[in-house]
């Protein structure tokens, strides 16, 4: 049984974590490592109700930083190292925590744009920190917001700036928003609800260069045009924070690979953003950027710790999130892809509020909603039950 663990990592995944071992039972060690200095937080809001002004920072704590649950807090340390052999964590202010089990979830961090100068105005989106910088901007009331990147934390922020009545140019290389994710029909309604919403929409263009010698004065676009602004949010991508964990021995492949139970090495398991398991619901090595996934995966990765190999069990939910984006709700429960096969089944496109399936290989494997919730936890149990794909939309659109 193990006696002392550590989590590295005190966001979604590792505060789910620290929750359920005290919750299971397990009264020794607990230490919480993590870079941040701030109190574990959402991240959720920092694109919406914080972003917008609206929430104060303080009401974005995560529920389980205020329990009592006897942790050795080490905030504002970031780990630099992990021995498995020895199960020993090193950290950059010099010091180590020996533990017995280990919780790796370090998340990830936004990518940068090749070349991206360090210039006042330009921000990435992922902490308290970047959050209330990029709120600091806006409250300064710049002529322009540029965007860049229409994938879910682009297009939220563009929905964002709009309430607060700023102008909005949303730049996004691929020809419609989040064509690789749901597809170039569905990625169409994300553009025209954007540009209902007044946002000037550069599809099909990428960044050139950014205008300015210390202040951001404009961004130069590939159609050769100059959209003048003091603000750029980039949000192109995350990467798995996994740079600290080279030379562990654990195998690092766009993540933190796990067996099927979250186990990456013996005493040390992976959840949250960083970790990639093997689905045998979807047949293939899974990593899920989703608030969901942090907290199921937390508490499992946790549960994991506490149990030997025989009583492991395998992780294996179907992946669900939502993004708000003005008045709506865009909810995802399971896989899609612009390879998948999709159907509408209930709404209409045109009116932005529809429910639709996707499926690959004869299957159903996910059902997304426009203002739709109630479709999709309905429907959502079609993909539980993988339903051969002419099945699955008739009895979806019997509903
Ligand atoms: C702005 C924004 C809006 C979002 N909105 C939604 C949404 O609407 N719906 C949805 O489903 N999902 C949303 N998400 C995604 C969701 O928040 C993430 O999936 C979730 O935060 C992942 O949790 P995590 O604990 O795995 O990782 P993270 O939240 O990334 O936390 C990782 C933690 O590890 C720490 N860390 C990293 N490296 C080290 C190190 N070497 N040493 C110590 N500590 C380290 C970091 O400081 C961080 O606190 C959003 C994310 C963002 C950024």
């Amino acid at each position: 049984m193990a006696e002392r663990i550590a989590i590295v990592g005190a966001s979604l995944a590792g505060m789910h974590a620290a929750h359920t071992l005290r919750r299971e039972g397990f009264d020794g060690q607990l230490t919480v490592i993590d870079a941040d200095p701030h109190t574990p937080y959402d991240r959720p809001p920092l694109s919406k109700q914080v972003l917008a002004g609206e929430w104060d920072p303080e009401r974005i704590t995560l529920p389980a930083a205020h329990e009592d649950l006897d942790i050795d807090w080490r905030l504002g340390r970031a780990a630099s190292a992990l021995d498995v052999g020895a199960r020993r964590l090193s950290l950059a202010d010099g010091t180590a925590v020996s533990f017995d089990g280990c919780v790796v979830a370090t998340g990830a961090a936004p990518r940068r744009l090749p070349g991206q100068p360090e210039l006042a105005g330009i921000h990435l989106l992922r902490t308290l920190d970047d959050c209330l910088a990029i709120r600091a901007d806006l409250d300064a009331g710049p002529s322009r917001v540029v965007v860049i990147g229409a994938g879910f934390i682009g297009a939220e922020v563009a929905a964002t700036c709009r309430h607060r009545g700023l102008p909005v140019t949303l730049v996004e290389v691929a020809q419609v928003p989040l064509e690789r994710a749901l597809g170039r029909e569905i990625g169409q309604v994300c553009a025209d609800l954007h540009r209902d919403q007044g946002v000037d929409m550069r599809l099909g263009t990428a960044v050139e260069a950014f205008l300015g010698d210390r202040r951001l004065e404009g961004v130069v676009l590939s159609d050769g045009s100059v959209v003048d602004t003091e603000v750029a949010v980039v949000g192109v991508g995350v990467t798995p924070n996994t740079v600290w964990l080279e030379g562990s021995g654990l195998r690092l492949d766009d993540g933190v690979v796990c067996d099927e139970t979250l186990l990456a090495a013996p005493g040390v398991v992976a959840a949250g953003d960083i970790a990639r398991w093997p689905s045998r619901r979807f047949g293939e090595l899974l990593r899920v950027e989703h608030w969901e996934n942090a907290v199921q995966q937390g508490e499992a990765a946790a549960r994991r710790l506490l149990v030997n190999d025989e009583a492991a069990e395998g992780f294996d939910p179907i992946p669900w999130f939502w993004s708000d984006q003005y008045d709506r709700k865009i909810q995802l429960a399971g896989r899609s892809s612009a390879d998948h096969a999709v159907e509408v089944v209930h709404g209409s496109l045109g009116e932005k509020r529809f429910v639709a399936l996707y499926g690959r290989d004869g299957v159903v494997t996910g059902v997304l909603g426009f203002n739709r919730p109630r479709h999709v936890m309905q429907l959502r149990q079609l993909v539980a039950d993988a339903v051969p794909w002419a099945e699955a939309v008739e009895r979806a659109r019997q509903l």
